[in-house]
C-alpha cells in the first residue's frame, strides 16, 4: 500500500526535532558546539551573554560579532524557534498573550502578566497535553508533542525582553517569576523541564539568573516524577492541582488520580516540602456544584492541616463546550472561610487574562485553522 504524500509529510513533521539552540546546551556543550564549528571557544560566552544577559534573540543585533559569524555561528546556535502568530492584550495592557507557531507547525501560547511589584510569565511545557482533565481546554485536544528545553526557555527570554523594553504597562522592567502553568504537564516532559529550570536559574552567561524560589512547577500529580524532582536539589515551588479532596470526584476531574490516589500524591507533596523547605501550593479550581460544597472544604482542611501548604482557589474559567461553570461568589467565600477557619492559608487567584483566553486552563491552539 502506498501512503499519500500528505501522510508522509505529516509523519516527517512529527519526527522532526526542533532545531538545536544554545539554550538546549550547558556552557561546556556550547563551547564544544562552537569549537566543532571551527570557532574560538570564547564565542560561546559572547553569544550566551547576548542571549541571557542582554535578552537579544536575533543574531543580527549582535554587532560585536564579525558579520560572517553572525550569519553562521549565531544562526547555528540561535535559530528562531518561536514564530509569533498572534498577540492579545488585556487588563489595561498589563497582560499579554502570545500564540506561537513552532518550527514543525505545532502551536503553543505564553502569557505575560505585569503587577506593580513583579512581572510573571506563564510558560507552556508541551504542545497540548495528554492528561485529559475534562475542565481544561488544553487537555481537550490531547498531546501534540513535548517542547524542547530551548522552546521553553525562549518563551521566557522573549518575555523578559518585552518587559525590559517597557512593552508591558505598570510593572518593573525586570521579569522575576516563571510559572509552568501554560499548556502541558511539565512533569510529563521531565528532562526538558528540569533542564529549562536550570537554564533559567543559572547565573548569566550560563543562564538567566532567576531565583529558584521564583519558579513554580504546576503538576497534575505524577508521583514518580514528583519524587524525582525532590532529589534534584532545586528549591522551586511545587503547585499541585488537586481540585477535589475525595478520590471519587478526583478520579473524574483529574484522570491520573486513578493511578495515583490523593493520599499518595499528598504524601509525595509533603516529602517535597520537607526536602526543599518550600511551601506547596494546592490548586483548586472552583466548579459550581461539583467540588465547592462546604463538606469538601472541611475535608480539604483536614487533609492539609498542619502541612507546609497553602490553597490557591482558581475561579473556573469556563471553556468552550464545557458543562461546568464557576462557583458562585458566595460559595467561593464560604469555601475560603472554612479553610481559613481550619487553619489553612487560602487565597483566590485573580482572573487575569480571561478576556483574551489567557487564564489558567484556557490556553488552546485556537489559531489551528489559520
Ligand atoms: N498541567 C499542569 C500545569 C498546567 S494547567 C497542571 O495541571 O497543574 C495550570 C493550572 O490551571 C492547573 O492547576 C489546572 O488544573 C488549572 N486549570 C486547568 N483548566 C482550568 C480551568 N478551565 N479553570 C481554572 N483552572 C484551570
Ligand atoms: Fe493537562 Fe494540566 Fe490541563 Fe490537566 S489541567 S489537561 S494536566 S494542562
Amino acid at each position: 500500500m502506498t501512503s499519500s504524500p500528505v501522510l508522509i509529510a505529516s509523519a516527517a513533521r512529527r519526527a522532526a526535532e526542533p532545531p538545536r539552540h544554545l539554550a538546549d546546551l550547558d556552557m561546556a556543550a556550547r563551547r564544544a558546539a562552537v569549537a566543532a564549528s571551527g570557532e574560538r571557544e570564547f564565542r560561546a560566552g559572547q553569544l550566551s551573554r547576548h542571549y541571557f544577559g542582554r535578552l537579544q534573540r536575533d543574531p543580527a543585533t549582535m554587532t560585536d560579532l564579525p558579520v560572517a559569524l553572525r550569519s553562521t555561528l549565531a544562526s547555528e546556535l540561535l535559530p528562531t524557534l518561536l514564530h509569533p502568530v498572534r498577540e492579545s492584550r488585556s487588563s489595561g495592557g498589563t497582560t499579554l498573550k502570545t500564540a506561537w507557531r513552532l518550527s514543525d507547525g505545532a502551536r503553543v501560547e505564553t502569557v505575560l502578566m505585569g503587577y506593580p511589584d513583579r512581572a510573571t510569565v506563564c510558560v507552556s511545557s508541551q504542545a497540548g497535553c495528554g492528561m485529559g482533565c475534562p475542565f481544561c481546554a488544553t487537555g481537550q485536544a490531547g498531546l501534540t508533542r513535548n517542547l524542547s528545553t530551548a522552546e521553553i526557555v525562549d518563551q521566557v527570554i522573549w518575555c523578559a525582553g518585552a518587559v525590559a523594553r517597557g512593552e508591558l504597562a505598570g510593572c518593573p522592567d525586570r521579569l522575576s517569576r516563571v510559572v509552568f502553568m501554560g499548556m502541558g504537564e511539565p512533569l510529563a516532559n521531565y528532562d526538558r523541564t528540569v533542564d529549562a529550570v536550570r537554564r533559567l536559574t543559572d547565573a548569566v552567561p550560563a543562564g538567566l539568573g532567576l531565583s529558584q524560589r521564583h519558579i513554580t512547577l504546576s503538576t497534575v500529580g505524577l508521583v514518580p516524577a514528583m519524587r524525582r524532582l525532590a532529589s534534584e536539589g532545586l528549591a522551586v515551588t511545587l503547585a499541585l492541582s488537586l481540585h477535589a479532596p475525595d478520590d471519587d470526584l478526583r478520579d473524574t476531574l483529574v484522570p491520573v488520580n486513578r493511578r495515583w490516589k490523593i493520599a499518595e500524591v499528598l504524601d509525595t507533596a509533603w516529602d517535597y516540602a520537607a526536602s526543599t523547605g518550600r511551601r506547596v501550593s494546592v490548586e483548586y479550581a472552583m466548579i459550581r456544584d461539583v467540588n465547592d460544597q462546604p463538606w469538601r472544604a472541611d475535608l480539604l482542611g483536614r487533609l492539609l492541616l498542619g502541612r507546609l501548604a497553602h490553597v490557591n482557589l482558581i475561579p473556573l474559567n469556563q471553556t468552550p463546550g464545557s458543562r461546568w461553570t464557576a462557583s458562585t461568589k458566595r460559595a467561593e467565600r464560604d469555601f475560603v472561610l472554612r479553610l481559613r477557619a481550619a487553619g489553612v492559608p487560602t487565597t483566590v487567584r485573580d482572573t487575569r487574562g480571561r478576556e483574551i483566553d489567557g487564564a489558567c486552563g484556557q490556553l488552546a491552539a485556537s489559531e489551528e485553522t489559520e
